[in-house]
């Protein structure tokens, strides 16, 4: 294990849970480690005929509470440790919501601005054949993540569909409602942000008008947060990708920010310019004095060296993993409120669930009901960890993994270990 590596941080965040609630020191060791870690090599034919290799991963954290549930990203940056730490997370995540999964994540470390549409495909495909073994409706249920979309998740659906001879819609959720994707699920992830949001504010007695938001990533995450907050009346001053950081102390124009990116090649915000905007560097994004910072890009984003800089009152955690505990720490004894991860973003894999029930039964919700039992569910989840950081004098992801792993390690009593 890479020392000080992303897994080092959940293991970290798991001990510390399982000190406070003297879990069970057998259920801890087995929590401690990913139940299957698979190491695939993915070689493509590029477009001008030389053969490069991929390397990939699926990782399945935990099936105690169902099957291993969770996204396949494609970034320069993912490493086995990486992928093992976002199934970990994974598995907390759908206790927090409570719903019938278990945490999985996968990837393949490749820099997709490098190659061409027609190359991540055939990539897609031969990952796929490469997981088929362990991946399945009621095994591991895979779906988008950093740089992978409906489009993406058409590809895997076709591949095993190819194999198995007859179209398998279960066997990936966040596809194109063409292919028997759920409405509503490409928002949802930005939708669950809002929704954390607003119900922080709530509690707070803040009207979402009153407040000004910083937006780290524009991407999936990042742009529905900023679209649907703005919608809710909330001051959106700041947004950054990889691209560089836009400013505009009354207010950013979101729509045309989002219509800005349908027309640059990788759908980033490069070029975009308008009246009383201004260009600021990426770190200073994090720092800008706004009510609410959503981090929606990747792990490690807030750490010891800007923690004390940082001067929101609140960060609400779009991406997986981007405050570290050291950082945390710094941020707790400035009282300031962090909305985890495992719940804040969790509105992706709850929608997910409706799409996978959607797919098994072959009946389709409209947007309404994705909605309006998305909310339910957040709404409920983020009471629950609000109660109990109140109660016992929690950080909210104190209480939000209590939760989460108090409820696994209750379907593990309840199992016992196999045989
Ligand atoms: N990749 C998303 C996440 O990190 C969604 C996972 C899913 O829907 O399975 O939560």
């Amino acid at each position: 294990m890479k020392k000080n590596g992303v897994y080092d941080m959940a293991l970290e965040q798991l001990d510390a849970t399982a000190k406070r609630i003297k879990l069970n020191p057998d259920i801890h060791r087995v929590l401690r480690h990913c139940e299957k870690e698979l190491t695939v090599a993915c070689p493509v034919v590029m477009n001008d005929g030389c053969i490069e290799v991929f390397e990939g991963y699926r990782v399945q954290h935990s099936s105690a509470r169902g099957p291993c549930k969770g996204g396949i990203r494609f970034h320069q940056s993912v490493s086995v440790d990486e992928i093992k730490a976002l199934a970990m997370w994974m598995t907390w995540k759908c206790a927090v919501v409570n719903i019938p999964f278990g945490g999985a994540k996968g990837g393949v470390q490749v820099d997709v601005t490098k190659l061409e549409k027609e190359e991540i495909r055939r990539l897609t495909r031969r990952f796929t054949v490469n997981i088929m073994p362990i991946i399945g409706p009621h095994h591991d249920i895979p779906a988008p993540d950093v740089n992978t979309n409906a489009e993406t998740m058409g590809w895997i659906m076709d591949t095993v569909s190819m194999y198995q001879g007859a179209t398998v819609l279960d066997i990936v959720t966040g596809k194109s409602t063409d292919l028997g994707g759920s409405a509503g699920r490409r928002e949802a992830t930005g939708r669950g942000v809002m929704l954390s949001t607003l119900e922080l504010l709530k509690r707070w007695h803040i009207d979402p008008e009153k407040i000004s938001i910083a937006v780290q990533g524009f991407g999936n995450v990042g742009s529905v947060s900023a679209d649907l907050l703005h919608k809710e009346g909330c001051r959106i001053v700041g947004v950054s990708d990889v691209s560089g950081a836009y400013y505009n102390p009354n207010g950013l124009p979101i729509r045309r920010m989002l219509e800005h990116c349908q027309t640059t090649k990788h759908r980033t915000l490069d070029g975009f310019d308008a009246p009383g905007v201004s260009k600021i560097k990426n770190e200073e994004l994090l720092e800008l004095d706004v009510d609410v910072l959503v981090p929606a890009a990747l792990e490690k984003q807030i750490t010891n060296q800007n923690a004390e800089k940082i001067q929101a009152k609140a960060i609400v955690e779009g991406a997986n993993g981007p405050t570290t505990p050291e950082a945390e720490r710094i941020l707790v004894k400035k009282g300031k409120v962090i909305v985890p991860d495992i719940l804040a973003n969790a509105g992706g894999v709850v929608v997910s669930y409706f799409e996978w029930v959607q797919s098994i039964q072959s009946f389709f919700w409209d947007i309404e009901a994705v909605n309006k039992n998305l909310k339910k569910v957040i709404v409920k989840s983020f009471a629950d960890v609000w109660e109990l950081s109140l109660r016992e004098r929690l950080t909210m992801r104190d209480a939000a993994t209590q939760i989460a792993v108090q409820r696994v390690a209750m379907a593990m009593e309840e199992r016992g270990i196999f045989p």
